[in-house]
């Protein structure tokens, strides 16, 4: 049997096995492994991240529309750039990272995705623990009188209004608001007691979100960075970093774990 062809070059390609393969054993080891997962990994089902050119981020600035204080001030103009955000996030589809994602999960490998998007991609991939430390965006909900509406039923009304008078804004942590509860404790015992962490498409550069990698490291997790780029976590406290995109690396993670484990013959 020849050998399956590889999605990477055959410069990269020893090296990029290499560290595939030292990610597949990390999680193979662990008994709880969690994924971070940031806008990056959402950036190949066509959703921008705060860097990508020419996207919704580079229309509406993300310090001027999605704060707390601007959709308090000005409802209307944040609901431009929500509306926008609202017909990019509900045609999008989850991309082979996710799926992926959901694999690991389901053959018992992942424990819990703790992702700060907002477009409920990894439950499209098939993934079932998420914590949504950002919020999500399925549901808006009332300031005033605290009633809530599917984001399907308001999505014909512009703009969505309850049905005390009130403007309706998206579950969404906003810039400036509280992480929810839940999630933000949740998120917190997990990072404690991982023994792997999966770190992918974050810049770990939003707080409080960008404590997890440091505490799951204080307490002896494994990490894996998985980015385009490097972050500042690559050099302090990340132990495997592979770079490139999410996608083609988690679908290629995914086989080697299956063989690391003896799920599959390679
Ligand atoms: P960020 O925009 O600050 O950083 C994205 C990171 O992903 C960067 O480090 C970039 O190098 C990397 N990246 C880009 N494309 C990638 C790819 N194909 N594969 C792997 N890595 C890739 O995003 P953040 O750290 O998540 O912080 C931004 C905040 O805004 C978060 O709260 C985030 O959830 C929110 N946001 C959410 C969405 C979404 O729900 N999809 C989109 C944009 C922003
Ligand atoms: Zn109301």
């Amino acid at each position: 049997m020849g050998e399956e062809p590889s999605p990477f070059c055959p410069k990269e390609r020893s090296n990029m096995a290499d560290l595939i393969a030292q990610a597949a054993e990390i999680i193979c080891r662990s008994n709880m492994t969690l994924a971070l997962t940031g806008a990056g990994i959402s950036v190949e089902s066509g959703i921008p991240d705060f860097r990508s050119v020419g996207g919704l981020w580079s229309r509406y600035s993300p310090e001027e529309y999605a704060t707390i204080s601007a959709f308090v001030e000005d409802p209307e103009k944040v609901w431009m750039m929500l509306r926008e955000m609202d017909e990019m996030l509900s045609a999008s589809k989850p991309n082979k990272a996710h799926l992926g994602i959901g694999e690991l999960e389901k053959l018992g490998y992942l424990h819990y995705i703790i992702t700060q998007n907002v477009d409920s991609l990894h439950q499209a991939g098939g993934a079932e623990n998420v914590i949504e430390y950002h919020g999500h965006s399925r549901s808006l909900s009332c300031f005033r009188c605290g009633n809530r509406y599917t984001a399907e039923e308001k999505r014909g009304e512009y703009l969505p209004k309850c049905r005390c008078g009130e403007i309706l804004k998206p579950d969404v942590v906003l810039f400036g608001e509280a992480i929810p509860t839940k999630a933000l404790n949740t998120s917190f015992q997990m990072a404690s007691s991982a023994q792997a962490l999966m770190v992918v498409g974050t810049s770990a550069v939003v707080s409080p979100a960008n404590t997890i990698p440091i505490n799951a490291k204080q307490n002896g997790a494994k990490l894996i960075e998985i980015n385009t780029e490097r972050t500042h976590l690559t050099d302090s406290v990340t132990d495997v970093f592979i770079q490139g995109e999410a996608g083609k690396i988690i679908e290629t993670l995914v086989v080697e774990v299956k063989k690391t484990a003896g799920l599959v013959t390679s």
